[in-house]
């Protein structure tokens, strides 16, 4: 199994300019051959590439890696430009792959191979906004302790807070917006069991008011409070971003260069935009381990995890469309749970989990968000809108054959629970 281990890093003023001269020069190769492939969409001239298009696989030019080409493009450039020699051609064959990849994922997602949220054309790359990076694979660096050695940089040291369980593949070097800078290395590790040694099964329905509605099969249950980490720092982050609106910015049409104090004002609204992110991926990842460890089976709605490794769920419709206009950290919390859950994450269909009453299975009608509670028209029982929706869930995932049989009769102890509660 790969993972990611990701690290602080400290580079001197001196490797801080060679990093910024290659990020340079891998964002000039991943630009040149958008700009390149942008060309070949719009006027459709495969004659232009060195590799003809066939009647076997028409369009090979505009679609298919090919890796001769592709360091002759290097070659080529490095030829005409010379400080593109002065940093690493590792770097620029992975920037290389980078922009092919962007391009494939592009291709396939408008043919319908891949599956989720749509992917756009691919975009130019700014040197003002985002993040700045530049890959090596195992001929590029390696690693040595604390330190690690990255071709034509030299030795960096970084912060190592925990060891590295294994020689890594590749390791990524970037510039935050905020001005950090961190490495990240692919390893392989053993994938590991966090299952309880109890069986244990939970249910989770996802809300806005409350981040997560649980219920469990031996009859507790539970609900997670929204953390709303970034409208804590809201009013912060729109005094931050009227003060930057007001220094003079970079401008693509008149190629006006951004002012220092303009450059300044973006670091310190990129380092609040951090520090909201950094709190939800650790509060995501907390509770996503705790769920893991404490439960032999989570369910959800398949919603919350389509596309869960490449986007978390951006273009879910629906109840997933209004949530993700909320301040809420469920894109980060589903795809953790899904990498510590694996299998273990049961998903289940999402149709009418809100509307049908858990005790007498019958469909109710669409409830408005406002409504927190609301009566069964059939057996009059008095529904609270989150425990009866991850009752629901409790209940389809009964059916999933992986875990049938398994959950029913603790599902019924829960059903008279749910009762219970809801009578007293
Ligand atoms: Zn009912």
């Amino acid at each position: 199994m790969k993972k990611r281990y990701n690290y602080r890093v400290y580079p001197s003023p001196r490797q801080q300019r060679d990093l910024s001269r290659l990020f340079g020069c891998t964002r000039f190769i991943y630009n040149s051959v958008i700009a390149d492939r942008q060309m070949i969409h719009e006027t459709g001239l495969h004659e232009i590439t060195d590799s003809r298009p066939t009647k076997k696989n028409p369009d090979c030019t505009v679609r298919s890696f090919d890796a001769n080409r592709q360091s002759a493009l290097i070659t080529y450039e490095r030829s005409r430009k010379s400080w593109l020699n002065q940093v690493s051609s590792v770097a620029l064959i992975q920037s290389l792959r980078d922009a092919e990849q962007a391009f494939s994922n592009f291709f396939s997602s408008r043919s319908g191979k891949r599956k989720g949220p749509k992917v756009g054309f691919p975009r130019f790359k700014s040197r003002f906004s985002g993040k700045q990076s530049a890959r090596f694979t195992s001929n590029g660096f390696r690693v040595d302790g604390d330190r690690v050695f990255i071709a034509k940089i030299g030795w960096l040291r970084f912060a190592l807070s925990r060891e590295l369980p294994s020689k890594p593949s590749s390791v990524t070097i970037t510039c935050n917006p905020d001005s950090t800078y961190e490495v990240s290395f692919v390893v392989d590790v053993e994938p590991v069991n966090l299952a309880p040694a109890a069986e244990r099964h939970a249910a989770l329905d996802a809300g806005l008011d409350t981040f997560a509605s649980v219920v469990y099969s031996d009859g507790t249950r539970e609900k997670v409070g929204n953390p709303r980490f970034y409208r804590k720092q809201q009013s912060k982050l729109r005094k931050a971003q009227r003060a930057l609106s007001r220094k003079q910015g970079p401008d693509r049409q008149t190629r006006q260069k951004p002012s220092n104090g303009w450059r300044k004002q973006q670091v310190k609204v990129a380092r609040l935009h951090s520090e909201v992110g950094h709190a939800r991926q650790d509060f995501a990842r907390k509770l996503a381990h705790r769920f893991a460890s404490e439960n032999t089976t989570i369910a959800v709605e398949s919603l919350n995890i389509r596309g869960l490794v490449r986007s978390g769920g951006h273009n879910a419709q629906g109840r997933g469309l209004r949530r993700s206009m909320h301040d809420v950290a469920w894109g980060a919390f589903f795809t953790a749970l899904g990498h510590v859950a694996g299998d273990r994450l049961i998903a289940v269909n999402p149709a009418y989990t809100s509307q049908t009453c858990a005790v007498c299975g019958v469909a109710g009608g669409p409830k408005a968000l406002s409504v927190r509670q609301w009566e069964c028209q059939s057996c009059h029982a008095v529904l609270d809108r989150d425990w009866n929706a991850a009752m629901n869930i409790m209940l389809a995932a009964g059916q999933v054959e992986r875990v049938k049989g398994l959950m029913q009769g603790l599902v019924t102890s829960n059903l008279a629970c749910l009762q219970a509660s809801l009578e007293g």
